[in-house]
């Protein structure tokens, strides 16, 4: 899922409108930004699940540090300390919580390889709700995450311009502009092989 993680940050903002829309991309990715150094390396893997029928949603994601819930926890707090700093606590705590959204989220979709401690100590269940083994359901929540997300930043957005006597146009561009890259994203996610 990463379409879907963007159009909750864009709902997120219409709520958040003292945070920056950038920060809330950010952290609603965070978890896999911390994740591409440690792929690259090899301490978290992927790998393709045996029951996949299409790319999408085909991975078992052995991202031990970075998704357990603890480690997922730990990221959270990092990021949205970093984002209290210049912004105040508001912000911090929003920044904070959408980078923990991208747990749960990913919890829906993944099939269960989440686990709770970092490194999987312990040898604890594994997590994850696993909807990835439905890619039209999973595609069908991202889309309706991009949708939702772009029509509430939308709706806020416009409410702002308009009590600054101004037009509604840049909120509806900006709005479009979400909800295209969404489903941009989300095209090139399903058909990546
Ligand atoms: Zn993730």
């Amino acid at each position: 899922m990463i379409a879907g993680h963007f159009g909750f940050a864009a709902a997120v903002k219409s709520r958040a409108p003292d945070t920056p829309l950038w920060a809330l991309m950010l952290a609603t990715v965070w978890l896999d930004v911390v994740f591409i150094p440690l792929f690259v390396v090899g301490v978290e893997k992927t790998e393709r699940a045996g029951d996949a029928r299409s790319g999408y949603g085909a991975s078992i994601i052995h991202a031990d540090w970075t998704h357990s819930l603890v480690g997922m926890a730990l990221l959270s707090a990092l990021l949205g300390w970093l984002a209290s700093l210049p912004w105040g606590r508001r912000p911090g705590l929003v920044v904070g919580l959408v980078a923990a959204s991208h747990w749960v989220l990913d919890l829906v979709v993944h099939r269960a390889d989440l686990p709770i401690l970092p490194g999987n100590a312990g040898g604890l269940p594994l997590l994850g709700l696993g909807v990835w083994r439905h890619p039209q359901a999973a595609m069908a929540i991202e889309l309706a995450l991009v949708l939702a997300g772009a029509w509430l930043y939308w709706r806020a957005a416009s409410r702002v311009v308009a009590t600054a006597g101004r037009g509604g146009r840049a909120a509806a561009v900006a709005a479009v502009l979400i909800a295209a890259f969404g489903v941009l994203v989300l095209a090139l996610d399903v058909t990546a092989a």
